[in-house]
């Protein structure tokens, strides 16, 4: 592993390097590239920055003020599996060419500022993120387990008469309806691809921990890495997207984060196991409810006091709000609970140990960018700690089968895109404490984020033709 630009070039010319491919994450999360050829990177390159072209980035400066810097993390470094020549792939943050600041529209920078925040406000140095990112392996036309999710919306035979079909398919080594989690092979059809990416991920220095089949019916999975401080678990993810992207694509899958790809299956989450520490002390360890201190309270009261702002950066798709609803394991209200997984904070007690101890965002997906996703949970917790938000009392109970009047004082997670965006308009104050986001950022977010809910407004859904068609 490289800590220093030092360390970079001499892998480069030990290893008979050929490329050096620099990676940043754009607004939404999505990594971009450029390449150069070895010999014009030196150790220098790592202070003065490689100039490139910010315009034609999406949700960054306009035409007139396009110059930014790359500025390579040595730390970053890794051998890239997917390119055929040597290369060294490193991840950057963007500065701006004259000033040098942190370019206030790069999500690693933001994250970056919060943890300078964190450790302003006195309150810890460092925060720990892990989290559990499940993905879709998909065929071009069919679901790669070889399951027709059809057949599996009847889940009794009893149905399957009524439906008048007239033959019964062979329903032999196919998963039924959510019983994904997890059978071995051959109903797993997609182990032999998971631990390939597992291989690949430990060779671009992702220590994973365990992998395994989801409860969705066609191809769902899920493997967990260690976890990291927050700016290095924001690179992981976006690593290990593209680990997981590219190993399907070279078994000729597709691999896809979509929070909800089917109706009436369970959808992909990212739940985010989150600490905040100060020298080597669990701040959220104490002797409190499921063994939690008042400051893992007050952070998961500021957690649901913003939890609708938050959505905005953790599910900010459309799709997002089709996998927030009840009866497939995904959260619906902003509650906390040591047992309950139908709440959007979870306890979890799998651990005694006070290192252990931690809180499970369920309700984030991985149709975020890690870094803002991140970095708005750190920001709601910080503002629950300095104010002693108090989250109320736990609820313990199943709550998809709570009743509505039973749950007329817990608030809901946000129902669409929609609602979350006009909830950021109302509650930003706690994200640009101290300078972490700025309002032109989020002003960029709301429009960006507008305009994809004005686009999907505008078309015809499939299912109005069935609702409506012949009215
Ligand atoms: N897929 C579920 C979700 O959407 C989580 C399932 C699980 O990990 N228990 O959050
Ligand atoms: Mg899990
Ligand atoms: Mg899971
Ligand atoms: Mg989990």
């Amino acid at each position: 592993k490289c800590q220093t630009p030092d360390d970079v070039m001499r892998v480069i010319s030990e290893k008979g390097i050929v490329f050096i491919d620099l990676k940043f994450s754009d607004p939404f999360g999505q990594w971009q590239h450029l390449t150069i050829p070895s010999h014009e990177f030196s150790s220098e390159t790592f202070e003065e920055g490689v100039p490139f072209d910010g315009s034609s980035i999406r949700g960054w400066k306009g035409i007139q003020e396009s110059d930014m810097l790359l500025i390579p993390d040595p730390k970053s470094a890794f051998i890239d599996p997917f390119i055929e020549d040597p290369t060294v792939s490193l991840v950057c943050s963007v500065v701006d060419p004259i000033t040098k600041e942190p370019y206030n529209r790069d999500p690693r920078q933001i994250a970056a500022k919060a943890l300078e925040f964190l450790k302003s406000t006195g309150i810890g140095d460092i925060a720990f993120f892990g989290p559990e990112a499940e993905f879709f392996i998909f065929d071009d036309i069919k679901f790669s387990n070889g399951s027709n999710h059809s057949y599996y919306e009847v889940d009794s035979i009893e149905g399957w008469w009524n439906t008048g079909r007239e033959e019964m398919p062979n329903l032999g080594y196919k998963t039924p309806y959510k019983r994904g989690y997890f059978p071995v092979p051959p109903l797993d059809k997609t182990a032999e691809i998971r631990r390939d990416m597992v291989k690949t991920l430990e060779e671009v220095g992702i220590t994973v921990e365990r992998e395994h089949h989801e409860v969705g019916t066609a191809g769902q999975g899920e493997i967990n890495f260690r976890f990291d401080e927050l700016i290095t678990t924001g690179d992981n993810v976006l690593k290990y997207k593209y680990v997981l992207r590219n190993v399907g694509y070279r078994h000729g899958k597709f691999v896809t984060f979509l929070p909800k790809p089917l109706a009436g299956d369970n959808g992909s989450g990212m739940h985010t196991h989150f600490s905040i520490w100060k020298g080597d002390e669990n701040l959220f360890a104490g002797d409190g409810y499921a063994g939690l201190s008042e400051i893992a309270l007050y952070a998961i009261g500021g957690i649901i006091k913003h939890g609708k702002a938050i959505a905005a950066f953790t599910n900010p798709t459309t799709n997002s709000y089709h996998r927030l609803v009840p009866g497939f394991e995904a959260p619906v209200r902003l509650a906390y609970s040591a047992r309950n997984r139908s709440a959007a904070i979870r306890i979890p007690m799998g651990s005694a140990s006070p290192k252990a101890k931690r809180i499970e965002c369920r309700f984030p997906d991985a149709s975020s960018n890690p870094y803002l996703a991140f970095t708005a949970l750190l920001m709601a917790a910080i503002d629950g700690i300095e104010n002693k938000i108090h989250p109320g009392e736990p609820l313990d109970k199943d709550i998809y089968s709570m009743t509505p009047e039973e749950l007329s004082d817990v608030p809901s997670m946000p129902g669409s895109l929609q609602e979350a965006i006009d909830a950021l308009k109302e509650d930003m104050e706690f994200l640009t404490k101290g300078g972490v986001f700025d309002e032109d950022f989020i002003n960029m977010w709301i429009e960006t984020k507008q305009a994809e809910v004005d686009a999907i407004r505008l078309v015809p859904h499939p299912k109005e033709f069935e609702l409506y068609y012949d009215i």
